[in-house]
């Protein structure tokens, strides 16, 4: 893979628009600083709906084509794909770490998940199969087959630059269906690697078109005409937009939103390896996950050792450029995030929560970058703005109750419902947390439950909008429409 780059030693980003890199008719661009220099990496067009409407022409004529192409060809083309990625790891990384700021260590294992994305979409002709009936009455059969949907819009958010829309086309396209993928503006260099490593294993022109920009390519794809689907991953109030809006336009729609995943810590839990676990998932990523646990509710007696325990180990974190072997918490994705974080640690000390460990001290030792240290509030409560809001940062609450009936119902008032942990070593505890517990994705002593690609990516409540899930049998239904046959031969 040979990336271009300007005079300045910028990534050449352009829209990719029936088979060719092209730039946007608007002409307006925006700037991607890497978040833990500042130092600017690439200059992202800001596209209009003229670009849309190409990208979305080109991909309705390969449409016609690309669905009558054999699904073990369409396969074969994904086995290649995978195998390209598996070359380019060590290059995407790097990649994803200079335009997010994640760690190398998390970089390598979104690449690794991507990777899986792909795998799972080139089983394809099993997974199109139908289902037939013969006999359903005297000399009538009966059959179901699947057919892609048609025009795909797929929208996505800065922070998983590679998994995120590897969740959407690879499986959009082995299913029949073309594609026009908008990535994030605030990281589209990984968006141009796997457009282009995709074209390089055999993607017939115009199958995928990719569109840099922010709202107004979003609305062109929502309000267009010629979308069937549309797939969208980002915070709450842009999915409901997005559901609302593109249903509006009669389109199907799923919708992935933001989250406040809480982890229930009981007495009985193996103390270390559920710190070891939190400390991951809540500042892993500097808790830019939509899986990131912010919310810690201990349990009875364990609350004291327990916030102990976080604090120190959160004192053991490395703040740094994640390009650096020794760095453990990279920076967050831009200096307006860092600021408005800020202002809910604000929030959270004006409320009276306990700040127990401040990460603004590591703010004042890093002065290039948008970095912030792990901060930890303890005595959280349900009224505060922090307990409530998504705060996609390395800013952990931690709520103290008395039984696990308070914990559950404590985290099932959240109004998200994406993931929920549980550490115990007690199967009674996990039997009434696994029926209790309002979130899709489920943990027990494991610190992100995010499921592999073959299963949905199960959000509930105010994290998903829609029906069918990404990912695994629900990804294969929303990217095909069903036709059921019914036959008498005479
Ligand atoms: P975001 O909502 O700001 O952006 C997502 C996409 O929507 C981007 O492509 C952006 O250009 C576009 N967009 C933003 N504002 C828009 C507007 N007003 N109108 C039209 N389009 C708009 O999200 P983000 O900050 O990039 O990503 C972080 C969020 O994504 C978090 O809330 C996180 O929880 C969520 N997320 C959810 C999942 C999940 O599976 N549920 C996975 C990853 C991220």
């Amino acid at each position: 893979m040979a990336t271009t780059f300007s005079k300045s030693n910028q990534v050449v980003i352009e829209n990719f628009i029936h088979g060719e890199w092209v730039p946007s008719e608007g002409g307006q661009v925006e700037e991607v600083p890497n978040p833990a220099t500042g130092e600017i990496i690439a200059r992202v067009p800001i596209s209009t709906k003229e670009d849309v409407d190409k990208a979305v022409q080109s991909a309705r004529e390969a449409f016609q084509s690309w669905k009558k192409t054999p699904v073990p060809k369409r396969a074969r083309i994904m086995f290649k794909y995978q195998q390209l990625l598996i070359e380019n790891r060590d290059q995407l990384a790097e990649a994803l770490t200079q335009e997010n700021g994640k760690t190398k260590k998390d970089a390598t294992g979104e690449v690794q998940r991507g990777i899986e994305c792909v795998e799972f979409a080139a089983g394809a002709p099993s997974l199109m199969m139908g289902d037939v009936l013969p006999d359903i009455a005297e000399g009538i059969d009966s059959g179901m087959y699947r057919y892609p949907v048609g025009v795909v819009g797929g929208i996505t958010p800065f922070n998983f630059p590679m998994m995120v829309p590897l969740w959407m086309f690879p499986l959009a396209l082995v299913c029949g269906n073309t594609f026009v993928l908008k990535p994030s503006e605030r990281t589209p260099i990984l968006a141009k690697m796997l457009v282009e490593l995709i074209h390089e294993a055999g993607l017939p022109k115009g199958v995928l078109n990719l569109v840099n920009g922010a709202h107004d390519v979003v609305n062109g794809l929502l309000e267009h005409e010629e979308v069937d689907a549309v797939s969208f991953v980002g915070s709450q109030p842009v999915a409901e937009y997005v559901y609302k809006t593109a249903s509006q336009h009669g389109k199907r729609v799923q919708a992935l939103a933001g989250a406040k995943n809480h982890s229930i810590v009981m007495p009985d839990c193996n103390l270390d390896k559920s710190v070891e676990g939190i400390i991951n998932a809540a500042f892993g990523s500097a808790g830019e996950r939509c899986m990131a646990c912010s919310v810690v509710v201990a349990v009875g007696d364990v609350a004291d050792s327990l916030a102990a325990k976080i604090k120190e180990a959160a004192d053991q974190l490395n703040v740094g450029n994640g390009l650096e072997d020794e760095t453990t918490l990279g920076p967050l994705i831009r200096e307006a995030h860092r600021e408005k974080v800020l202002r809910y640690i604000e929030a959270g000390e004006k409320e009276n929560a306990a700040l127990i460990r401040d990460g603004r001290v590591e703010l004042r030792e890093h002065d290039s970058g948008y970095f912030l240290g792990a901060t930890i509030f303890d005595h959280v409560s349900k009224d505060m703005t922090i307990w409530k809001d998504e705060i996609f940062a390395p800013v952990l609450s931690i709520v103290r109750v008395d039984t696990l009936d308070e914990a559950i119902q404590t985290a099932n008032e959240s109004e998200f419902a994406n993931g929920a942990v549980i550490y115990t070593s007690s199967g009674k505890a996990v039997q009434q947390f696994r029926e209790e517990m309002d979130a899709g994705m489920l943990g027990v002593n494991v610190n992100v439950p995010a499921p592999m690609a073959f299963f949905p990516f199960s959000g509930n409540k105010k994290s998903f909008y829609g029906d069918l899930h990404a990912n695994g049998k629900d990804g294969v239904n929303f990217y095909t429409k069903r036709k059921m046959l019914t036959q008498r031969w005479y």
